[in-house]
């Protein structure tokens, strides 16, 4: 298998000729940092699935006749990643309720000739909080930093499972109050927390942002920011306090820039790499309606 394919070798059908055949994938621009392929080969070789899941370059004009060919190829399904999830969900036949509420997917199951579209993003998020800091969304007041399709899909969730407290922060901050607006019904019943209100969003302006850190139990950084090693860090770090857990839903070998700082800082910290565990395993158990192998999954991401 190579590293990764590209549109020519699924026009050319090679992806189907080799054994066991390429049957699930990756699609991205770039894709070569992709750790799904290692997680989920080993989790279909656990489950005796005659099957490989493979990365694939797709450029964003490439992304409708790739999806186009799976059909052909006999794909069993899908993940998109950066930039396509906002695309696919308008080349999808048929998107399950939560795709359509983030406006993005992440997952396809192509099933009788349909593209149906998930998104396992928020619920792998939900996951992998309770799996780091043993708490549930419901008890926390949560400041999420970003306004793209992952902070949608992270923020739909804190709303669905009722959290304590939800504030959106973004760089255009006319972004983040469209998305608060969007999940505004939701934040409708009484919980007492005194004057500050349930559901803010905000521009990622320091002093804003104090205040925010002050009323909030987790940070989320659902920017990409952190992929490479010059980036500035999400919120600076002068803001972080021992009070707080800090999930980095950016991810690395090591811990990310944010989690090393919030870490000094004397908090609780994780990086995405949980996250990326439990969509794919949510991505597996969409695929074959079975339970995924968790545990053989995580140990290949280690
Ligand atoms: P996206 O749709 O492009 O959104 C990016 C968001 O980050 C936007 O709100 C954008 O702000 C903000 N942003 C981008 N560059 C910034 C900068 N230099 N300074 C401040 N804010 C900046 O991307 P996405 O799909 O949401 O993905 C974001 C990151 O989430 C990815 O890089 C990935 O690492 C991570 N992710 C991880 C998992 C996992 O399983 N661990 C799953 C999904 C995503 P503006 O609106 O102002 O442009």
């Amino acid at each position: 298998m190579k590293d990764f394919y590209n549109l020519a070798d699924l026009q050319k059908g090679s992806v189907k000729k080799l054994r066991p055949p390429i049957r699930l994938g990756v699609l991205g621009h770039p894709v070569a940092h992709s750790l799904s392929p290692q997680m989920q080969n080993a989790a279909l070789e656990k489950s005796d699935l005659e099957m490989r899941y493979a990365r694939f370059e797709i450029a964003p004009s490439e992304l409708r006749p790739a999806l186009e060919l799976l059909r052909e190829l006999d794909f069993v399904g899908v993940n998109l990643t950066i930039p396509h999830k906002i695309a696919a969900s308008e080349f999808v036949d048929d998107p399950d309720e939560t795709a359509r509420q983030v406006g993005a997917v992440n997952t396809i199951k192509i099933e009788e000739g349909k593209l149906r579209g998930f998104n396992t993003d928020g619920k792998g998020f939900s996951r992998a909080i309770r799996e780091e800091f043993s708490v549930d969304l419901r008890d926390l007041r949560v400041l999420v930093i970003g306004a793209g399709g992952a902070a949608r899909a992270i923020a739909l969730q804190c709303a669905k499972e009722n959290c304590e407290r939800l504030v959106i922060a973004n760089r255009d901050a006319e972004k983040a109050k469209r998305l608060g607006e969007e999940l505004r019904a939701f934040f409708a019943g009484p919980r007492v927390l005194g004057p500050v209100a349930r559901l803010q969003a905000i521009g990622c302006d320091e002093a804003a942002l104090r205040f925010q850190v002050a009323n909030t139990d987790l940070v989320v950084n659902a920017t990409p920011l952190g992929l490479t090693r010059a980036d500035p860090a999400p919120i600076p770090a002068r803001l972080l306090a021992p009070h707080l857990m800090v999930y980095d839903t950016v991810y690395s070998s090591g811990p990310t820039a944010f989690v090393s700082s919030a870490i000094d800082a004397g908090a609780r910290a994780a990086n995405g790499l949980s996250m990326l565990l439990h969509q794919g395993a949510l991505a597996f158990e969409i695929w074959f309606d079975r339970a995924a192998p968790i545990e053989v999954m995580r140990k290949a991401l280690l």
